[in-house]
């Protein structure tokens, strides 16, 4: 016996299937590249107190140098696994985590994934 579907269920039917559509062309976060960047105005490096935890904690072995005492990230090594921004113990976090962004360079092609940049936001350094 066939079952008649009255508009009603079929516009439902219908909304929920575009619903999953929609739902499923999502991206993941986790999925996105990023990469850290450290915020000058908050690091307490910055403001001579004695702090290097992100580097010490930083899985990646040229991810973070330390150069006179001011921490700095290598973007080419950073994997943006988000643990120097979960140990900074600065009052307000001093470690930015922000998408890659490919750049497109000349005969269209994409630049490969370790050649991408961050977006900086401009008051991200101090002046
Ligand atoms: S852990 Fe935070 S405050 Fe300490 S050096 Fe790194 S970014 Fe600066
Ligand atoms: S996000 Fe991960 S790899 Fe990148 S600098 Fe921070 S701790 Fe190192």
């Amino acid at each position: 016996m066939i079952h008649e579907l009255s508009r009603r269920e079929l516009f439902s039917r219908c909304l929920q299937s575009v619903k999953r559509t929609v739902e499923a062309a999502k991206p993941n976060p986790r999925s996105i590249p990023r990469v850290a960047i450290i915020q000058g105005r908050y690091c307490l490096a910055y403001r001579n107190l004695p702090c290097s935890v992100c580097r010490e904690r930083c899985p990646e072995a040229e991810a973070i140098v330390i150069e006179r005492g001011i921490p700095r990230v290598n973007a080419d090594a950073c994997t943006g696994c988000t643990v120097c921004r979960d140990v900074c113990p600065a009052p307000q976090n001093a470690v930015l985590l922000l998408a890659r962004r490919t750049i497109t360079i000349e005969g269209g092609k994409n630049e490969k994934p370790s050649q991408t940049r961050p977006s900086v936001p401009r008051n991200a350094f101090p002046a």
